[in-house]
This record gives structure tokens, C-alpha cells and sequence, in this order.
């Protein structure tokens, strides 16, 4: 490391996070402008310019979408497009870089809206493959494929591949390769980075951590596979909402602190859970025993929130749900506030009835665990 003072080094995460995406200052405008509330703009004779109708552009996005860029690829230029879900962000790289004839390589174990995305492109006359997450098991399908979808961890199963491996492989066939980075955040994982074209992501969870905005994005380099991106985004009008927009903007500045105590969290979490005679199946990626542990270390910078575990049978789940007092039973992940689910209630994922996904907010440790550890207690048949 240079002591020299005149070289800057690269900023931390919080510091970048801080600052992530915010307009040079100007005298008397706040440091992140207000959400631009515009259908359209003042726009006389020819219509050029950034701002000209609010479907293709908005200031609000524009300063969120330089805030991801800078999180998702801090070292090279992208591009940030963003959208009103994570599902409108995912569709729209699947559905724009593809055409009838060509092949897609879906994880088998991916988010549970995964296998509506496949009957979508197979009515398209798309040929759709699947493999699961672990063991790098897509490596096997991938022949001849156009584009490579990794999910890694997965959800909710949190397995996870060798990014680098698989990208490697797909290029080498001509595929192009996109990553689900919603449960590791830029924070966790910089897909871009590890090879892949795309960096798609579900702003609904972790990214934003409130739990009260939908969200979704795509990041990527290259600027013909954003224009593809953008374009499908004018066609199809998924756009986010400028309040949304501004509130994950907002959020962004205590990315760093969410996700620092959360995967503190969500570790001793797991060191808690780890042995107990009624839990089978803990997975956590940070965990030293895990089977993703060793690839997940070779990738991840944090191993994100999510832990999860089966607990004996759906009666056994549902009373350890009901019994817990600082954890919500709610779906999805990523919030300050600590949520579990019993999975199987909505019949998509294939995991045994007992499973429990657990999103572990930002409480202190010593209670969440406290008080996982009674309600386990107190879940148990007598
Ligand atoms: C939630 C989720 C999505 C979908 O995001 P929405 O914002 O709900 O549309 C996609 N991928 C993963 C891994 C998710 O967890």
C-alpha cells in the first residue's frame, strides 16, 4: 500500500455507497434532488435532450441508475437501466436478447417466478434448459445456448456457483451470461466483475431494505446490450414510479450498514442454529461448513442475509413461526426488520413442508438469537 497522499485509494463500499449516484453540487439545491414528479417536459422545436416525455427518461432515475452503476461496477463505465420490478428487469434482459430458435439456460432451483419466465419464452418458440445452481450443474446444458441465466445464491436453497467458471464457458459458446445478484446486493457480489454481461436484480430486497418500494434493475457495460435493454423498456413501459426511484436512491446510503450487520446477523444466526437436534438442512453461505462456503468465499465480499433451515413438519414450522416475537412471518428478504417464512405455503419451490427461509434484519444479534432459540423452545411437541 502507497502512503503516498497525492494517490487516492480506492474508496470503501461506505464511502461510495454515501455518495453513490449524487449530482455535483449546486448552491441551494438539495444534495439528492427531490423526486421529478413529470409526464412530460417543456420541449420546444426539435424534441433532443435528456428529459422529453416520462416513459423514456426521468432526472430521479437517472440519479439512482449513476447510483447503482457505481455500486454494481465501480472500476469500469455501465450502464443502469432501472424498472418497476425485479420480474419487469429480468423479462426484459430474457425477452430482448433473445429470439425464436435460440436457447436458454435457466437455473432448475431459481426464484419461484422462474418457471412462468420459461412457459413465456417457450410460447415465444424459445428451447429452454435447465440444471441446478450447485456443482456448477449448468456447465452441461449449456451447448449451443444464446444466454446463460445464473442465480447464485439461489433462492432459497442458497447454493451457489463458480461465476467466474461459468461465464468463462458461456463465452466460450457464444452466450451471453446474466446473474441475479438480488440476495448478495452489489455489496455481496460484483457480477460484472467475476464475467458475466449483466447484472439484474430485484431492488425490492436487500438493495433498499425497508421493505416498502418495488424495484428492479439491469447493469451492464457494454452499450449495444443496454440500448436492447432500454429500448425493451420504452416498448413495454415498466418503469419505476419516481417516488420509488428517489426512496431507493434515499436507502442507498446505508447500504453499507444494512448489509455489514446483516450478514453479521445472519451468521451468528446460523452459529446458533448449527447442531440443533431439530434442524436439518442449514444453509448459509458464510457458514465455514456449508457446502457453498468455499465458492461463495472465492466470489463474495458479504454472504448476505438469508438463512435457511427445516424444521421437522409443517406443524413444527408454523408454531415456531407463530411463536417468534421481533421476526415477522412475511415474504420476501432483505429488510432492517427480521422476517421468516414457512416456504412450501406457496406450493412453488420444491423444499420439504418444515423449510424456513429467514431474512435476518438489522436487530441486535443477541436478541434475534434469543429469540429464535425460545421460539424453537416453545415450537417443540410436548
Ligand atoms: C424477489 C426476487 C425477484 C423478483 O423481484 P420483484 O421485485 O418481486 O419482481 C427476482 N429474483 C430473486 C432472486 C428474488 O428474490
Amino acid at each position: 500500500m502507497s502512503s503516498d497522499p497525492s494517490i487516492s485509494p480506492v474508496p470503501g463500499d461506505g464511502t461510495r455507497a454515501v455518495r453513490a449516484g449524487l449530482p455535483e453540487p449546486v448552491k441551494y439545491e438539495p444534495t439528492l434532488p427531490g423526486p421529478v414528479f413529470a409526464a412530460h417536459y417543456h420541449l420546444p422545436g426539435e424534441p433532443t435532450g435528456p428529459y422529453t416525455y416520462g416513459r423514456d427518461t426521468n432526472p430521479t432515475w437517472t440519479h439512482l441508475e449513476a447510483a447503482i452503476s457505481e455500486l454494481e461496477s465501480p472500476l469500469e463505465s455501465a450502464e443502469t437501466i432501472t424498472f418497476a420490478s425485479g420480474m419487469a428487469a429480468i423479462s426484459a434482459v430474457l425477452l430482448s436478447q433473445t429470439r425464436a430458435g435460440d436457447a436458454v439456460v435457466l437455473p432448475a432451483d431459481g426464484y419461484q417466478a422462474l418457471p412462468l419466465v420459461r412457459e413465456q419464452l417457450e410460447a415465444y418458440g424459445i428451447e429452454v434448459r435447465t440444471a441446478p445452481t450447485a456443482g456448477d450443474a449448468q456447465l452441461g446444458v449449456l451447448e449451443g445456448a444464446r444466454l446463460l441465466w445464473i442465480e447464485t445464491p439461489s433462492n432459497p436453497g442458497l447454493d451457489v456457483c463458480d461465476v467466474r467458471r461459468l461465464a468463462a464457458a458461456a463465452h466460450a459458446g457464444g452466450a451471453l451470461v446474466a446473474v441475479d445478484n438480488t440476495l448478495a446486493t452489489p455489496l455481496g457480489q460484483r457480477p460484472l466483475e467475476l464475467g458475466a454481461d449483466f447484472a439484474v436484480a430485484s431492488g425490492t430486497k436487500a438493495l433498499t431494505g425497508h421493505g416498502d418500494i418495488l424495484l428492479g434493475y439491469v447493469t451492464c457495460r457494454d452499450t449495444q446490450l443496454a440500448a436492447r435493454v432500454r429500448k425493451w423498456r420504452k416498448v413495454v413501459g415498466a418503469i419505476p414510479g419516481p417516488m420509488e426511484a428517489w426512496l431507493a436512491h434515499r436507502s442507498l446510503a446505508t447500504i453499507q450498514l444494512r448489509a455489514d450487520r446483516q450478514s453479521v446477523n445472519a451468521l451468528a444466526l446460523a452459529e446458533a442454529l448449527n447442531g440443533r437436534a431439530e434442524i436439518t438442512g442449514l444453509r448459509h453461505p458464510g457458514l465455514p461448513g456449508d457446502p457453498s462456503h468455499r465458492v461463495a468465499a472465492g466470489q463474495m465480499r458479504r454472504f448476505g442475509c438469508v438463512v435457511s433451515f427445516v424444521l421437522p413438519d409443517r406443524g413444527y414450522a408454523e408454531r415456531f413461526l407463530d411463536a417468534l416475537r421481533i421476526v415477522d412471518d412475511a415474504t420476501s428478504f432483505g429488510g432492517v426488520r427480521s422476517t421468516a417464512e414457512r416456504r412450501r405455503r406457496w406450493g412453488g419451490d420444491d423444499v420439504p413442508e418444515g423449510f424456513i427461509r429467514f431474512s435476518v434484519g438489522c436487530e441486535d444479534p443477541d436478541d434475534l438469537v434469543h429469540d429464535v432459540l425460545r421460539a424453537l423452545h416453545e415450537a417443540a411437541p410436548r
